[in-house]
């Protein structure tokens, strides 16, 4: 086989034995590191004869031999081609043909024409010049053979084949691939800009629809410059070929059978992409410039710049959904919401390979290089909880890093995309003045993603026609580069003298593009042709509208029925080997099932699931540690001790159940929580959930949390059901493992934006994780889990608490105290509650009542006031907390207990003194402060 591969390439190159030396030096590389030859010598190589004649995995080694046999074979490839007639000379410069065609690859796009502005100031590469390779004049009208080089018949004139390589890797296209290893991939890319030499032939009609989105890109930003002067628009100016490259990568994925498109993008371009591309209706854009409040609009609203939108779009392959996210000004965290949001519609639509819905993110130059986010995405990009194959990436680089600094100032690396290289995307470059080259090289990048259901990275490279916004003078800090740009003519412009000049259309064509768009804005209609009401999006979130918290719950579903389902989630198959850990944990289940023992909590709250998944809903949870639990509780995911092979015994609640994803994720919690808010608010149906390994690693997921599920429902009217468990509990493990930091979200908490749960029982979570789903309203659901209450041995309950039961946001005196005995009533929540109860029960004390908030936002009023009935005489009441006494609920609740007390009484802190760190490191110490709290609260002297 490999001698047929080696003859074959033999007699198609100009190679024979007089180029042996030459061939071991390349065998030499070949063997200190594969990659350093061409991917055709790599095929020879790795297909010469085992040293021993049967081992295959090793090449020879002996240079001797490699010289003998590549003798052998150009000497039998020569007595069998009659027709060949060899010269040294042309052998060896025809490897160097090959070096520079690889030399373009690699290296042309480091002298690619991007920048409109001709300020980039990039050094000539010495290997893009055949003389480097010892080419000369002499040999630029031999002919060589082109490799693997797409264009043309196989052989060229070597100044042909010059010509070729500029216009395909240095005119308005930079492709930067070669850092791809997969051969496949590399020579798919290779074929698509090689073979038309980077270009494409574009009909009259798509000239004229490319210079329509130019002509809307710069009308709209001109209208609105003269109608709000000085108002903050962020303009898309400069960067104009955005609004065409949308528009060619939203037909092409039309085409290709793509039904939605969500897209993430900043501020700057915003205004243009919603009316240009989005079709939303000018009239709306400028009442919101005027500052007009609509009265239907929803809660407080955001400025017009942080807008999402959503429209359909027909493409000659149909509609294509496009939906705009949302999002603040802190860059780049949209991406994984958008990427939450394309993974849970491709989910819904079943289409596993990514084809039918697509996301884009478009990018800031510095923001791209600067923030952590983005590499936090790339990494998510191929993992199974999260892969969307493949988004496409657009990077308006506008040369200006964000309002007055410069690319020295904000990255240490040579473009600004390079960070997509970690996930080998490729990374296409492009020249902002050439619409063509913008069009062609978006199209590709369709293909790309379609084909390898991988990331693609477009870098538009462009400029900032004003400032940061249209108040700034950028003069001030860019003096040289706004000199340039107040010259320049605009992309528009450039583009259509060329259509004029090479007669595809008349210069009145272009004067009535002008008027025509102008005219439409002045009629405030929408001015997108392909613009199609929403008729596509499969959710219909009516059901969800308009809900209260305080709605009713029913989370009966009877007893037998709770039983059968225990037996189905505790059975795992004989021949599915578990660890003995595991093991025990299954048959205490089986015993919990048949209501032989008293249910956990891991066996509670993977009963809540089996319940939904029984619905036909989704239960989707992610977190460092989900299928395992962190705590060693959940074991949702099954590991054979004998294969490695895993079993879900939630996939097998009932013939047809609802999708059971539970995926461990990638080590990263602010685009975890992204996604997954992401996830939440395009698929309200199911449970989704993510899980912190412990809860003070949310903080590296604040953004999100202040800037989306917190907000996202007041600002933009987006609702989200999303579910966060976040272990916490003060058990001595110092101050990075305790605290989930309840007073951060508690403080967060007005107009009913979210509940804040602590749930105490195995039945309590069972039925708020059932609530969270079953009651039709989705807000967020933040949980302070528990880790030793786990395996607490008094947190335990019945399947008739599960069976019949329902969310209590107040649990009264469980104890049969006499009220009239009373004197103090001390409220908490969480874990302290067990060292209460323990206690008092210990020292046989009557007078002091406890009561159990469980839900401490909203805060339910009338359940406390209802269990405060039988305490009215109490004049002592006590809030008892294990954190700090900064930290906890304190501070952020205590107002609501001051008004759910009788007049007249008092309200005293029971917990740890105010403390800079969330809890102490020492064990001994630990145990010091949690004694006098419960001292304190239990009123012990
Ligand atoms: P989309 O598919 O994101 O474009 O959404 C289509 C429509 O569904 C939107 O225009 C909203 O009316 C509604 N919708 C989508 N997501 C949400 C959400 N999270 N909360 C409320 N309504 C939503």
């Amino acid at each position: 086989m490999h001698q047929g591969i080696m003859k074959a390439w033999l007699e198609s190159s100009h190679l024979s034995g007089a180029n042996s030396a030459y061939v071991e030096e390349m065998y030499e590389a070949y063997q200190e590191d594969p990659s350093a030859v061409s991917d055709d010598w790599r095929a020879v190589f790795d297909n010469l004869p085992p040293v021993n004649g049967t081992d295959t995995s090793v090449p020879e080694p002996a240079h001797s031999k490699i010289r003998d046999y590549f003798r052998a074979l150009a000497s039998d490839s020569r007595t069998k081609t009659t027709s060949r007639v060899t010269d040294p000379d042309l052998d060896a410069k025809q490897v160097k043909v090959l070096q520079l065609i690889n030399a373009y690859r690699f290296r042309g796009h480091q002298n690619a024409n991007l920048d409109p502005l001709a300020l980039w100031k990039r050094d000539a590469v010495a290997e893009l010049d055949p003389a480097f390779h010892g080419l000369g004049a002499e040999d630029m009208d031999r002919e060589f053979n082109t490799g693997s080089f797409a264009y043309g018949n196989g052989t060229m004139k070597l100044r042909d084949l010059v010509k070729a390589l500029k216009a395909t890797y240095t005119e308005s296209i930079g492709a930067e691939y070669m850092h791809i290893t997969d051969t496949e991939e590399k020579r798919w890319i290779q074929h698509q800009i090689e073979s038309s030499l980077g270009k494409a032939a574009y009909s009259t009609a798509v000239k004229a629809r490319l210079l329509e989105g130019l002509n809307a890109a710069e009308g709209m930003e001109k209208y609105l410059g003269a109608k709000f002067p000085g108002a903050k628009r962020f303009s898309l100016e400069g960067g104009d070929s955005l609004v065409p490259m949308l528009r060619e990568i939203i037909y092409r994925a039309g085409e290709a059978g793509t039904k939605e498109i969500v897209i993430g993008m900043a501020h700057r371009g915003r205004l243009n992409v919603l009316v240009n591309i989005l079709g939303k209706r000018p009239a709306e854009l400028f009442d919101e410039f005027a500052g007009k409040h609509h009265e239907d609009g929803l809660g407080s609203g955001d400025v017009k710049y942080h807008q999402g939108f959503s429209s359909d779009f027909e493409t000659p392959g149909g509609n294509v959904h496009l939906a705009l996210a949302f999002n603040p000004s802190h860059l780049e965290i949209v991406n994984p919401v958008v990427m939450g949001s394309v993974r849970a519609r491709l989910d819904r639509r079943g289409s596993d390979d990514g084809l039918q819905v697509m996301p884009i993110t478009i990018h800031g130059d510095s923001a791209i290089a600067g923030q952590g986010i983005v590499q936090e995405t790339f990494n998510m990009s191929q993992t199974r909880a999260f892969k969307v194959g493949g988004s496409i990436r657009i990077v308006v680089n506008n040369q200006v890093g964000f309002t007055t600094s410069n690319h020295h100032d904000t990255r240490s690396t040579e473009y600004c995309t390079d960070i997509a290289k970690m996930v080998q995307a490729p990374i296409f470059h492009v020249n902002g003045d050439d619409p063509e080259a913008v069009a062609f090289i978006s199209q590709v990048a369709v293909d790309y993603r379609n084909t390898f259901k991988r990331d693609v990275v477009i870098e538009l490279v462009c400029y900032r026609r004003h400032g940061h916004n249209e108040a700034d003078e950028p003069s001030a800090t860019q003096p040289m580069m706004y000199t340039k740009i107040k010259k320049h003519p605009t992309t528009r412009k450039i583009y259509a003298d060329r259509l004029v000049e090479e007669k595809s259309l008349g210069a009145d064509d272009v004067t009535g593009l002008v008027n025509d768009y102008r005219d439409a804005l002045d009629k405030g209609d929408c001015v997108v042709k392909e613009w199609r009401p929403m008729t596509l999006h499969t959710v219909d979130w009516s059901p969800y509208l308009n809900r209260e918290w305080d709605e009713a719950y029913n989370g009966s579903i009877g007893l037998d029925h709770i039983k059968e389902l225990a037996a189905k989630i505790s059975y795992v198959p004989e021949t599915h080997k578990l660890h003995s850990r595991v093991e025990k944990i299954y048959t205490d289940r089986g015993a919990m099932a048949k209501g032989e023992k008293l249910l956990d909590w891991g066996f509670a709250e993977t009963l809540a699931y089996a319940t939904i998944l029984e619905d036909k809903k989704r239960v989707r949870i992610t977190g460092q540690d989900s299928g395992r639990g962190t705590f060693f509780h959940r074991h949702a995911v099954l590991h054979n001790q004998n294969d490695g092979t895993t079993y879900l015994p939630l996939r097998h609640v009932a013939d047809k159940e609802g999708p059971f994803d539970v995926n461990d994720s990638v080590l990263s919690e602010a685009s975890v929580l992204a996604f997954e808010y992401g996830y939440a608010t395009a698929e309200p149906a199911g449970l989704t959930i993510w899980e912190a390994q412990f809860g003070d690693f949310a903080n590296c997921a604040q953004v999100v949390i202040d800037q989306f599920l917190s907000s996202g429902e007041q600002k933009w009217g987006r609702l989200c059901g999303l579910t966060l468990l976040l272990p916490h509990g003060y058990e001595g493990q110092g101050p990075e493992h305790s605290s989930a930091r309840l007073e951060r979200f508690l403080q967060l908490c007005a107009n009913h934006n979210m509940q804040v749960c602590i749930p105490s029982t195995p039945a309590q979570v069972y039925h708020m994780l059932r609530r969270q789903v079953v009651r039709p309203m989705r807000r967020p659901l933040v949980v302070m889990s528990p880790k030793s209450l786990l395996r607490h041995p008094m947190a335990v309950s019945s399947l008739e608490e599960l069976a019949e039961g329902c969310f209590r946001n107040v649990i009264g005196e469980v104890d049969p105290l006499e009220p009239a005995k009373v004197d103090r009533v001390v409220f908490c929540s969480g874990k302290v509650y067990y060292d209460l109860l323990d206690r008092r029960r210990k020292e046989n004390i009557d007078n002091v009542a406890i009561v159990r908030v469980e839900q401490l936002y909203p805060f339910p009023h009338e359940e406390l006031e209802a269990v405060l009935a039988d305490y009215q005489h109490v004049k002592d009441f006590v809030w008892c907390q294990e954190e700090p006494q900064n930290q906890g609920a304190w501070y952020c609740s205590q107002h609501h207990f001051w008004t759910s007390i009788p007049k007249g009484a008092q309200l005293s802190y029971a917990g740890r003194e105010a403390s800079a760190a969330p809890a102490c490191g020492y064990p001994e110490l630990h145990t010091r402060q949690q004694e006098s709290l419960i001292v304190s609260a239990l009123n012990l002297k």
